[in-house]
């Protein structure tokens, strides 16, 4: 009987301590602080810049997969999943990129309780999508809208769109904000449309490992190439090297390129295998670290253009 008192004793004890811990001050204080501005969570890293050139001081960011890491598969971490359910708004790419794969982003959606158009949206909403090219996947959507910089407008676009909607009385600040970085967004674009007509045909293949440059053919005229299409396949494999081999020996391109968020042992063989150097390093599905070249959409998709220019005019 005794031993059962101090059972009872001790679980009433631990369950005023849980309660104690649920209703402490500094939980209320914590929450006093962050209702002061737009509680933003963006999966990605250029996502999340996008919506700091529009939403500056007046949103706190969190983006979910660390820059310089895959997203196509991703486990998000306990801190995401905190994030996800206290958050305002949440962005996504959508076109099968975190809804691709694993689809780790419908999940963590699930988890968080989270729900499409109220609390999560798509920025890549109007935009035309591509489809992948390899057998059996044609119903697939390309996710790389991004490195064509008019997609990119219409993502900062959606982006202010709905920060409009969440946080009306800073209607102004936003708008004002998306204007002059769209503006800046349009001369990149227009600038290169132009520079890279004076590329020769017969050098005109932009070679990768992952083949994520499809909105970017499409926006600047160039051919590309790539060892397999999209993150989520097997990389490397013995049929997808002497396809790019072959590919690359049919052209007269004299540099290869590979991405900073994928593993660069296949395309350092195929540089040994075709005797072409590899040029350089850009960016496709992350940008570079904080502090770095590249950490911003903006001087990212500036690297990309100026590199694949200079390496294809070799
Ligand atoms: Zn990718």
């Amino acid at each position: 009987m005794k031993k059962f008192k101090i059972v009872l004793v001790s679980l009433v004890s631990v369950l005023g301590i849980f309660a104690l811990a649920a209703c402490g001050k500094g939980e209320e204080a914590k929450k006093e602080d962050k209702n002061e501005k737009l509680q933003v969570v963006a999966t990605n890293s250029i996502l999340a810049d996008m919506t700091e050139q529009v939403g500056k001081d007046k949103v706190d960011i969190h983006s979910i997969v660390p820059r310089g890491t895959d997203p196509h598969e991703f486990e998000p971490l306990p801190e995401d999943i905190a994030k996800a359910t206290d958050a305002d708004v949440i962005f996504y790419n959508g076109l099968n990129l975190e809804t691709g794969g694993d689809g780790w982003f419908m999940k963590l959606m699930k988890t968080s309780k989270k729900e499409e158009n109220k609390d999560y949206f798509v920025t890549s909403k109007d935009v035309k999508p591509m489809y992948l090219t390899s057998k059996g996947q044609e119903s697939e959507q390309d996710p790389h809208a991004w490195l064509s910089l008019e997609n990119g407008i219409k993502y900062v676009e959606n982006i202010k769109d709905v920060l409009v909607e969440k946080d009306e009385k800073n209607k102004d600040f936003y708008e004002k904000n998306a204007e002059s970085y769209i503006s800046e967004l349009e001369k990149l674009h227009k600038d290169n449309v132009e520079r890279y007509k004076e590329i020769p045909k017969d050098k005109n293949l932009l070679v990768t490992s992952e083949g994520a440059f499809k909105y970017f053919s499409d926006a600047y005229g160039i051919q590309a190439a790539y060892i397999w299409e999209i993150n989520t396949e097997s990389q490397g494999t013995p049929e997808q090297m002497s396809q790019i081999i072959d590919k690359i020996k049919k052209s007269n391109v004299s540099s290869l390129f590979v991405e900073q968020s994928v593993d660069p042992r296949s395309m350092e063989s195929v540089s040994r295998e075709t005797k072409l150097p590899i040029y350089d390093t850009i960016f496709t599905d992350s940008l570079a670290k904080e502090g770095e070249k590249g950490d911003t959409y903006l001087t990212m998709m500036t690297w990309n253009l100026d590199k694949i220019h200079d390496g294809l005019m070799k």
